[in-house]
């Protein structure tokens, strides 16, 4: 049969065709007053898509150059901060903070699960500065309590800031950055943005722009203070990345018009098209006889175990030459346990029935016992049909 690539890995994600013409027409110089315009409807509405009131930048990098850069700014060597970890993200939380000389506090879950908030309290106290944690840690594909965690840091007064690695929680996860008290919140451009890697982004409280005038910590190109005076000039402090902005810009637009002219409303429609796309894979999964590795599931990605005895790279590589869709391994040590399907950004429906239709297939070749075709479909179609009927009487009533 003829093979159509998609990936379905939790970053790099499916490109919006509009975001991808945006960016391969623009030609603007970024000192002009074209790209001004863009840059400031673009840093304005990305506000809306963060869901915050707190000033957002928008930074050439990967989504670790802002993780870096929010270790950089708000801490000093010595610096006593926590880190929440639970898998590869949490782990890269760890070795930044170790990079810039903080003394870590590392609380820690077993890959898969998450930690308890009573697990977190005992180690916030009034020496804490800083509290690093995943939203969603996309190598388990285990969601955070960030409201929560929240709570329990914010108990302790002003003292310790609150940072959360949401590269893949953004746009997939419902989260109240300014209610809840998060002071930097982080994302990145190839997640559910829907374009390709390149751009890091991030939501900084008051708090935390204090906090930034005390630190000792070296910085440079990520001294965010520099971007914060530029941006209020309608400009960058370096060269952006203007491609990327021209399609971030049509990336927007895009979650405005699932919003029906509404970019807030929007991105609460994209958040539950991927708690939707991921409670039909966790269904379709159990309806396999497959078990979901994280104990509290993410909406931006679902990781399935292998079944017994089966390595998931022959899965993963099964998928691959008999549909070419990508699904993700296991990172590090859980590399052949088990695979992972994303829900972050650009999927449908059509998406979601597909590869579970694939699975399918690949399960009875691996496993070479008989499946039971159309089970993980069904199971996916009965939580789709639930869930419109549910909005409809929601509607009508
Ligand atoms: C993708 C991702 C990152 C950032 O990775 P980059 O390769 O630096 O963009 C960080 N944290 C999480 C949870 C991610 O999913």
């Amino acid at each position: 049969m003829l093979h159509k690539n998609r990936l379905f890995t939790p970053g790099p994600t499916p490109l919006l065709p509009a975001a991808q013409t945006a960016m391969a027409s623009y030609t603007a110089h970024h000192r002009t007053a074209d790209f001004k315009a863009l840059f400031q409807r673009v840093l304005g509405d990305m506000k809306d898509f963060v869901g915050t009131k707190n000033d957002v930048l928008v930074l050439a990098c990967s989504g670790t150059g802002v993780m870096e850069a929010s270790i950089s700014n708000l801490t000093s060597p010595g610096d006593t901060v926590v880190v929440l970890t639970a898998g590869k993200f949490g782990e890269r939380w760890t070795g930044l903070a170790k990079a810039f000389g903080c003394n870590v506090v590392v609380v820690e879950a077993p890959y898969g699960q998450t930690f308890s908030l009573d697990q977190v309290r005992a180690r916030i106290d009034g020496k804490v500065r800083a509290v690093f944690v995943q939203a969603t840690e996309s190598s388990t594909g285990a969601r955070h309590d960030i409201e929560g965690i929240a709570k329990v840091v914010r108990a302790q007064g002003d003292e310790a800031l609150l940072v959360v690695d949401a590269i893949t929680g953004l746009g997939t996860t419902h989260l109240d950055v300014d209610g809840w008290g998060v002071d930097f919140i982080i994302g990145g451009s190839q997640k559910a943005l829907m374009m390709p890697p390149g751009l890091g982004y991030c939501a900084v409280s008051e708090r935390a722009w204090k906090r930034m005038e005390k630190t000792t910590s070296p910085r440079y190109y990520f001294d965010l203070r520099k971007e914060r005076k530029s941006a209020a000039k309608g400009e960058t402090a370096y060269t952006p990345a203007t491609s990327l902005f021209a399609a971030l810009g049509a990336a927007l637009e895009f979650v405005r018009g699932m919003g029906k002219g509404d970019l807030a409303k929007g991105r609460e429609e994209l958040v539950n098209n991927a708690e939707l796309c991921a409670a039909m894979t966790r269904a379709g999964a159990k309806a396999l006889g497959l078990n979901l590795f994280a104990s509290s599931p993410a909406a931006a990605l679902t990781a399935i175990c292998a079944p017994e005895g089966v390595d998931s790279s022959k899965m993963v590589k099964d998928f691959r030459e008999s549909f070419d869709a990508v699904v993700a391994n296991g990172q590090g040590e859980m590399k052949g346990q088990l695979f992972r399907i994303a829900h972050i950004g650009y999927y449908d429906y059509l998406d979601t029935i597909g590869i579970l239709a694939a699975l399918e297939h690949v399960l009875a070749r691996v496993t070479e016992k008989p499946v039971e075709y159309g089970a993980a479909v069904r199971a996916a179609q009965e939580v789709y049909a639930r869930t419109q009927s549910e909005k409809r009487q929601l509607v009508s009533a």
